[in-house]
Formats: C-alpha cells, sequence, structure tokens
C-alpha cells in the first residue's frame, strides 16, 4: 500500500472502552456496511443502524435521546434551526387545500412562512386571539389540519390557558403543534401537563424546541428539533426529514449536547435574574406596562400559575408559583417618543442589541408591535416597546445598567 492510499486506509478502529463524560463527535457521509446483504437491509427508521450521515450518527442519536428525556417524547428529529424545526412540521403534515391556525402572537417567522411559502402551495392559514380560547374554536373549520400553539406570545410574553386551547383542538380532532422554545422542558413537560378540567389530558401532538436558546445556551449554535410521542407522527415527520435531506452537523451536535447537563441550572438562574430585574423595572415610572408571566399584572398571569406550578417537567423550580424563562417585555408610557426608546437602547452597556435569547449575554430588541400583530388589543399597543432577554450577568449589574440608560429620560429634550 502507497503512503498516500494507507493515510485513507488507516488503521483507526473506535475505541470500546473508552469512557469519558462527554460524547465524541461522530461526523460522516459515508458510514461503511460489512456487507451487499447488511447494504440492502439498511433501514434507518428505527434507529438499529447507521446508513448515510444525514440519517444520523451516534452523536446525533444521543442527543434526540436526550432531547426526548427532557421533554418526555418517543422520538425526535434535529433540524439545522429552530425556524426550519417550524417548516419542517408543516412541509411533513400539510397537503394543498389544508388550513393551519397561529396565535396572533406567534414567532413572528412562522407567520411569514405561512403569509408566502405555504400560501404559494395552496396551504392557508388564519390567525386566533390565544387568549380568548372561544375565538379558536369559532376559526376552527373542516379544512383545518393544524393548530400552532405558543406559551407564552413571542416578544409580548402574553400566557394563554393551553388547556383549555388543547381541549378545543382535541374536541375538534385537529392535530397541534406546539412552539415549546420558552417551557423548554423544564417548565412543564408538554406532552404530559395536568389539566384540572380533564384528567385525561395528554399534552400537545408535537413540540418544537429552538436548540438555539437554553440547550445550546451559548449563543453560538443553531438548531431546532420536532418531538413527539406518537408513532404516526413520528414515522411521518421522519420520511420528511429524509425526503428534505434535512440533517444538523456533527460538531453541532455535540456543542448542545455538551450543554444540556447545565441547561436546568441555567434556565432557573436567568429565570430569577429575570424576576429581580422584571421587580425592579415594575418601580420605575417610565414603563406603562411589564410584561413577564409571574407579574401579576402581565396578561395570563393566572394560566402562567396554572401550568407552570404543577409537577414541574425537571424536579422542583427555584420558584415555588413555577418556572418563567428570562424573557422580559417593557413597554414604555406613551408620552416618550420612539427615538427616545431608541436612544435608551443604544444607551445600555451590558445588554447587546441582538436577536435570539437564553445566551450567557444579555441583550434588548426594541419591537414596533403595530406591525407585528392582526387583533393584539389597542393597550398593548400604545408606547415604545423592547423585549430584555436576561443572561448570565449579575443582576445588580444589569439593574444599573438599566438605571443608567433611564436616565435619559430625566434630563430635558
Ligand atoms: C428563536 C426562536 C425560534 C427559531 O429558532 P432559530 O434557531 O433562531 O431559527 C422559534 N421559536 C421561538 C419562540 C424562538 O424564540
Amino acid at each position: 500500500m502507497k503512503p498516500d492510499t494507507a493515510l485513507i486506509h488507516h488503521g483507526y478502529i473506535a475505541p470500546q472502552e473508552f469512557q469519558s463524560p462527554q460524547i465524541a463527535v461522530h461526523k460522516a457521509s459515508s458510514v461503511f456496511f460489512p456487507n451487499v446483504s447488511a447494504m440492502r437491509d439498511r433501514n434507518w427508521l428505527d434507529k438499529t443502524g447507521y446508513t448515510y450521515g444525514l440519517h444520523g450518527t451516534p452523536t446525533t442519536f444521543t442527543l434526540e435521546e436526550r432531547l426526548c428525556q427532557l421533554e418526555g417524547a418517543k422520538h425526535a428529529v434535529l433540524l439545522p434551526s429552530g425556524l426550519a424545526a417550524l417548516a419542517q412540521v408543516n412541509l411533513a403534515l400539510l397537503k394543498s387545500g389544508d388550513e393551519i391556525l397561529i396565535p396572533d402572537n406567534a414567532y413572528a417567522p412562522l407567520k411569514s412562512l405561512a403569509e408566502v411559502e405555504l400560501a404559494r402551495w395552496g396551504i392557508s392559514h388564519q390567525y386566533y386571539d390565544p387568549m380568548h380560547p372561544e375565538t379558536l374554536a369559532q376559526t376552527i373549520s373542516p379544512q383545518t389540519r393544524l393548530v400552532w400553539l405558543e406559551v407564552p406570545g413571542s416578544v409580548t410574553l402574553e400566557f394563554p390557558d393551553l388547556p383549555a386551547l388543547l381541549r378545543i383542538c382535541q374536541s375538534h380532532g385537529v392535530l397541534t403543534a406546539l412552539d415549546n422554545t420558552w417551557g423548554a422542558g423544564v417548565a412543564f413537560p408538554p406532552f404530559n401537563f395536568c389539566d384540572a378540567a380533564d384528567p385525561h389530558q395528554r399534552g400537545v401532538d408535537i413540540s418544537v424546541h429552538a436548540l438555539t436558546k437554553y440547550p445550546s445556551g451559548g449563543g453560538d449554535v443553531l438548531m431546532g428539533s420536532v418531538t413527539t410521542c406518537r408513532d404516526d407522527l413520528a414515522k411521518t415527520l421522519k420520511l420528511s426529514h429524509m425526503r428534505l435531506g434535512y440533517g444538523v452537523g456533527g460538531n453541532d451536535a455535540e456543542l448542545v449536547l455538551r450543554s444540556l447537563p447545565t441547561m436546568d441550572m441555567r434556565y432557573k438562574a436567568q429565570d430569577a435574574s429575570c424576576r429581580q430585574v422584571a421587580a425592579w423595572c415594575l418601580q420605575q415610572p417610565a414603563f406603562a406596562q411589564v410584561l413577564h408571566p409571574a407579574v401579576a399584572t402581565s396578561p395570563g398571569h393566572v394560566h402562567w400559575r396554572d401550568l407552570c406550578a404543577q409537577a414541574p417537567a425537571v424536579d422542583a423550580p427555584v420558584h415555588p408559583g413555577g418556572a418563567a424563562a428570562s424573557l422580559l417585555g417593557l413597554r414604555f408610557h406613551s408620552r416618550f417618543k420612539q427615538s427616545q426608546v431608541d436612544d435608551f437602547c443604544n444607551r445600555l452597556a451590558l445588554f447587546k442589541l441582538a436577536f435570539s435569547w437564553a445566551g450567557p449575554i444579555s441583550l434588548v430588541v426594541p419591537y414596533e408591535l403595530k406591525s407585528m400583530r392582526q387583533m393584539a388589543k389597542p393597550a398593548l399597543l400604545e408606547g415604545g416597546y423592547v423585549r430584555l432577554s436576561i443572561g448570565l450577568e449579575n443582576p445588580q449589574d444589569l439593574i444599573d445598567d438599566l438605571a443608567q440608560a433611564l436616565k435619559l429620560f430625566h434630563q430635558p429634550n
């Protein structure tokens, strides 16, 4: 054998006896079969073997299993972003003529996906007000195939009555898919939460998780997952996932696996800091409203308490009232101009101007709610609005940063 061939046909065999805290990064497009009959018999659907890198490696299978553990699911598929995971559910389950329902305060790119891409393929959508379950009941039609759910709403964090919404969907025999990025498997178990009105409540059919947020925790990985307890849906999702050519890289999967052991602690620490910042913000006259599910005056606070105070998915939360993630919305008094709100954001030093959340660095984004909502209550749309994502900094430093940026409102214009 010539040296150039020997470099390729080397004698490396993965060590069987090597054990350490972290799983190896297995990367592959090609996966070797021992003989032709094994190649012909390949079956990647039930994970009994490896067939091709796109369909899974020991690293990605391990991540799928841990995510199932986290969310209480049976099956998982991984996608290159949270948005790709949202898209995948639609692509796998819908056909031309179907209709989907989306909460008006849903993650905005899901709305764009429906308005442009799904519409082109003859899949229609309607919005419903998640804070009024009766509007969902009125909107479901014979064409409705899938109802999207999100708790709390993106950006404005109103907390809907999830069990009530689910009961409506289930009584109409409509599939449900929850964007579970906020709950993350920590705040409540998406496939098995208790519903005081229905002891047989089985939870949602599908959960989508932007692993980009808490599971990554570093602000450095983009990934998403779709999980389910239903064998029939899992098969449909996996076949579609294969046909669409989705997969994730081994290095990225390993980064998420490395962060998962600390996720519960990070979630709770960021949650605690976020409440400390929220409590301080409630004292500031510049803010007309502080939106955070654990704040008693925040829309849907009671629904948050009912859902998240019950058996939490991962042990006891730091707060007896339940877990509440690390997002916080601030609505400024309408006497402040948008330019002042922008100046406030620009003056923040520790809070960086950036999208995404749940990483170590606190972030701020100003939003123009009027352009984002079809049906929100008028009160919510008045005044400038910013969303804070609380990171892992000392919360007192974050409060000091907010205080120095707020000083600009005390100066004459
Ligand atoms: C970030 C986010 C997504 C999308 O995740 P990406 O990985 O950024 O595509 C979906 N839903 C919610 C609620 C999110 O916060």
